[in-house]
């Protein structure tokens, strides 16, 4: 299926974003949803083209729709609302997945406020509960992918083995989810070798045993609370495909960690009344605060990395050190016009972390533009799609 903006499902080449860089910066808006359109909420993000997302920040408060400045940001790929989980897969973790075959290390991570689709890219949407395992994410397509790769040629005589984890990461803790949310102790030895001790890998032979695995740690994820999305937007959950070589010693070949990460806004809960909030919020905050430093850091090859600031960095250091290491980071934004600032502070965030220095396109403000240039960057209406 070929799209205006000029993506489509083409096989890869070695200049492709993912494989190139040792970090690939996406961004993928999702559709208004049933409530959003309800209230008829107006639509500010646009994606112009398969690089470039734009947002139209209203600059007064009295009238939203008036004095709007255009803001651009450029990505490796930028997804509008009418692409699929496939699509997305196929341009950010497909190529990831040959990776780990190659005996490279890989993460995959989604970063967004809450509600702005992370666990329906990662986890799909049948990890939310709903319709029965009818729309894949990227948990489940990269795994499908594995089991295929596993078959080809090039690959059967490494003889390799399929495991999975899935733990979570909340206030600073790890959490077990194949385990009964069992809390795991963080180790690194003299040669910084990081262990989360005592975490459970679970051989898988098939796609159907991985699905049932992440509808598991899914659901023991979110038990136990009264709000299951207040939870989650609160932890970070790491699934991992791992590849190791048959035989007594299960020598390490490969190792994919997909990541859905704490929503972004509770970073910023560092002043609530309420202590725990508060102790969470500032853990979230440091984590994703150490995540960009240390992906700024190996973008610009730097050689020390910032891992110990914080858990999630600590548990990830050996999937982001090496040569053959690839990252892949999915910014999810919203877009409706009152998650306005959320994107834009997501959009900086990926931006900053991309390796890129690429001055912003010099596009004027709205009150600047000629009546053409206006009605062009228009905010469309939520039924006219951003790609038309
Ligand atoms: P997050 O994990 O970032 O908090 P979710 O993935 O739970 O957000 O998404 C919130 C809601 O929006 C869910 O009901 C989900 O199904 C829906 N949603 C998110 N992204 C998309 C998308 N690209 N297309 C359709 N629905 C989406
Ligand atoms: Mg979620």
């Amino acid at each position: 299926k070929e799209f205006r903006a000029g993506l489509e499902m083409k096989p890869l080449t070695a200049a492709d974003p993912v494989l190139d860089h040792r970090i690939c910066v996406c961004v993928r808006k999702r559709p208004l949803n049933k409530k959003e359109v309800g209230r008829k909420e107006i639509d500010v993000v646009t994606v112009p083209s398969k690089n470039i997302v734009m947002v139209s920040e209203p600059k007064s408060k009295v009238d939203m729709t008036k004095y709007l400045e255009n803001q651009n940001f450029r990505f490796d790929y930028s997804f509008d609302e009418t692409c699929t989980n496939e699509m997305v897969y196929w341009y950010t973790a497909r190529p990831l997945v040959e990776c780990i075959f190659e005996g490279g290390m890989a993460t995959c991570f989604a970063y967004g406020q809450t509600g702005s689709g992370k666990t329906h890219t990662m986890g799909g949407d049948f990890t939310t509960g709903k319709a029965q395992d009818t729309r894949k994410g990227i948990y489940a397509l990269a795994a499908q992918d594995v089991f295929h790769l596993l078959q080809k040629p090039t690959y059967r005589h490494h003889n390799l083995d399929v495991y999975a984890s899935f733990f979570e990461i909340y206030s600073g803790k790890v959490f077990d989810l194949l385990n009964k949310k069992c809390r795991l102790r963080v180790l690194e030895d003299g040669r910084q070798q990081v262990q989360v001790v005592g975490l459970q890998e679970r051989r898988v032979t098939s796609i159907e045993e991985v699905l049932q695995l992440i509808s598991d740690g899914t659901r023991c994820r979110t038990s136990g609370v009264t709000s299951a999305n207040q939870h989650s937007s609160r932890s970070h959950a790491v699934f991992q495909l791992i590849l190791r070589r048959s035989g007594p010693r299960q020598i390490l070949h490969g190792k994919f960690s997909l990541i859905d990460l704490a929503g972004n806004e509770r970073g910023a809960d560092t002043t609530s009344a309420d202590r725990q909030t508060r102790v969470e919020g500032s853990e979230i905050n440091k984590s994703l605060l150490a995540l960009k430093e240390c992906i700024r850091a190996m973008s610009q090859n730097k050689q020390h990395l910032p891992f110990r600031a914080s858990k999630l960095t600590q548990v990830l250091r050996d999937s982001f050190i090496g040569e053959r290491s690839r990252t892949c980071m999915i910014a999810t934004i919203s877009p409706g016009i009152t998650s306005c600032e959320h994107s834009l502070n997501t959009l900086r965030y990926a931006d900053r972390s991309s390796q890129k220095n690429i001055a912003p396109l010099p596009l004027p403000s709205a009150r600047k533009m000629s009546r053409r240039a206006q009605s062009e960057s228009r905010i469309p209406s939520p039924k006219q799609p951003s790609w038309s």
